[in-house]
């Protein structure tokens, strides 16, 4: 019945509904909610070179912490909202404030590349490439200092178009970088295609390089890959000494997991580039993995 009157558009609870479907009625209603009273927030995780161990670049990612519900991941409420079409609003505003974002951090001396996840939904409006030029022309946000992220997934699934809207974005002189890589079924032939500048390893692969010979196999294959076509790799999710010695290894170039830091509040990333900039004290106040 809530489905009748189109797509995205609830109607109210009824009784005969399942309990799965009257909580999303409810996310979405207070995902709403959220939005409307500025309940979101934006944090930043960082990137970290394998060699060296600095911060090469910051991951947005949303975060949302109802009062009532407590926090809520984006892998449940982004969902909702692409289906209730609350994903554009959302995927506007977490632009604007990396576009913001970067432009501050610049100005205060410690620019650093912020790369945003983009949804196949924001992907695919006619007007992205326009509404981000403006955002960042309003905000004087470097193109060189944002990166945009879309899946493996998404981008083959339509390879042509995924091409034409990369080189539109290339064009405006931000990076692209390919997201959760190897959980797609990426064509070489396409791959070599897409105008993107770094692929990323998928967090499921990370998780069990030490333990599981397949997905060992599969992570330095990917990085061999990507190093034939000229690409450095970002493997996610890395939580333990022996992942990292494992890229390092096998020559991956970035970083990203809970071993160096979780996605955190901007204030606290500030405080970490500070440190990065002040030469000897940087070694006590971050840890190093080199
Ligand atoms: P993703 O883009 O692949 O982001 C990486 C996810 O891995 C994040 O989950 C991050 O917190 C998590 N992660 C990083 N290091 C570790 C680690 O060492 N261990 C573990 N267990 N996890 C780690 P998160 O923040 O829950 O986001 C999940 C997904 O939600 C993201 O996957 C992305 O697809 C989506 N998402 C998050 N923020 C946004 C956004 O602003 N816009 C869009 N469209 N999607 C977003
Ligand atoms: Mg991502
Ligand atoms: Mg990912
Ligand atoms: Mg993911």
């Amino acid at each position: 019945a809530a489905k009748g009157r189109g797509r995205g558009v609830w109607a109210a609870y009824e009784p005969h509904m399942s309990q799965a479907l009257a909580e999303k009625n409810q996310l979405h209603d207070r995902l709403k909610q959220a939005m409307d009273r500025g309940g979101l927030e934006l944090h930043y995780q960082p990137q970290v070179a394998v060699a060296g161990g600095g911060i090469v670049g910051v991951e947005a990612l949303l975060r949302w912490h109802d009062p009532e519900l407590g926090p809520i991941s984006p892998e449940r409420f982004i969902p909702v909202a692409v289906r209730s079409g609350l994903i554009q609003t959302l995927g506007d505003w977490v632009l604007d404030t990396a576009c913001r974002q970067s432009a501050h951090w610049a100005r205060a001396g410690t620019p650093v590349r912020i790369s945003v996840n983009l949804s196949a939904q924001q992907f695919r409006q006619t007007d992205l490439v326009d509404r981000l030029a403006q955002l960042m022309a309003q905000h004087g946000t470097q193109p060189d200092m944002l990166e945009l992220e879309i899946t493996e997934t998404e981008a083959m699934a339509d390879p042509d178009m995924a091409r034409e809207v990369l080189l539109r974005l290339r064009a405006l002189g931000v990076s692209i970088a390919l997201d959760d890589f190897g959980t797609g079924y990426s064509s070489l032939s396409y791959l070599r295609l897409l105008p993107v500048s770094r692929l990323k390893i998928d967090r499921e692969f990370t998780r069990h390089i030490m333990s599981r010979p397949d997905d060992a196999t599969l992570v330095r294959a990917v990085i061999a890959l990507a190093h034939t076509l000229g690409l450095p790799v970002v493997a996610e999710g890395v939580e333990t000494e022996g992942q990292l010695r494992f890229l390092r290894q096998h020559h991956c170039e970035v970083f990203q997991g809970w071993l160096y830091a979780k996605a955190l509040p901007a204030d606290e990333v500030s405080a970490m580039l500070l440190a990065e900039l002040l030469p000897g004290e940087a070694d006590e106040a971050t840890p190093r993995y080199a």
